[in-house]
């Protein structure tokens, strides 16, 4: 596996509009530093303690996404330095990051984790969910947080029509969402990974996460 190849050659082969996270869970600090080196500095993991201590040991500018699940009790510890929020599925989430954002004198980027998948699993709101969010009082309130968009996985399958489909509702419901609402920067549509970011691409994904296909199988 050769990191810095597998970054180039994905960026060559992704219009420029589309910003790559590169998913560095369960990979140790050199791993990251090759890609560092390399000259990527956008990087995501999934568990807030692995990126409290990357964050740690890693140079300051380099961007963390956190793309897995948050806990409202861990937010204070990402808070001071987290980039994006890729996983938010709550208002009582988005209340507790405005918070913490707040007394780290910042405001937070977020995404609203939308559930696309067929799997039972997988976290995140149904559009439904994500229209009586946008619409609450209560996010008037928030002024030290960002909603940028929204976040999707879809089914684990070789099925590339069924990724499809939910990718493409998916993007759908993003330009609704966008014609619809007066944010000044709602513009993130995170879709794609390694095993679908082409098609998370062709179906309007303006940011991928890739891993396994950088770092190799962990
Ligand atoms: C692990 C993970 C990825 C990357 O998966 P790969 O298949 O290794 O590219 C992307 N998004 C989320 C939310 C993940 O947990």
């Amino acid at each position: 596996m050769n990191i810095a190849e597998n970054i180039k050659k994905l960026k060559n082969e992704i219009p420029a509009y589309v910003t790559l996270v590169a998913v560095s869970k369960t990979k140790p600090a050199e791993t990251i530093m090759e890609a560092y080196n390399a000259g990527h500095k956008i990087f995501g993991e999934n568990k807030v303690q692995e990126m409290i201590e990357k964050y740690e040991q890693l140079p300051k500018d380099i961007q963390w996404h956190l793309i897995g699940h948050l806990q409202t009790n861990k937010v204070k510890y990402i808070a001071p330095f987290v980039h994006l929020i890729h996983s938010v599925d709550s208002l009582k989430l988005l209340k507790e990051i405005d918070k913490q954002a707040a007394k780290n004198n910042r405001t937070i980027d977020c995404l609203l984790q939308v559930h696309i998948a067929k799997e039972e699993t997988k976290f995140g709101m149904d559009f439904n969910e994500v229209e009586a969010l946008l619409a609450s009082e209560d996010i008037e309130a928030l002024k030290n947080i960002s909603i940028r968009g929204l976040m999707g996985m879809a089914t684990f399958t070789e099925n590339k029509s069924t990724i499809r489909n939910e990718f493409r509702s998916l993007a759908q419901f993003f330009n609704k969402i966008k014609s619809e609402i007066s944010y000044p920067k709602f513009d993130i549509l995170s879709i794609g990974m390694s095993g679908d970011y082409e098609i998370a691409v062709e179906e309007g994904s303006t940011m991928i996460r890739v891993g396994s296909s950088i770092f190799g199988s962990r």
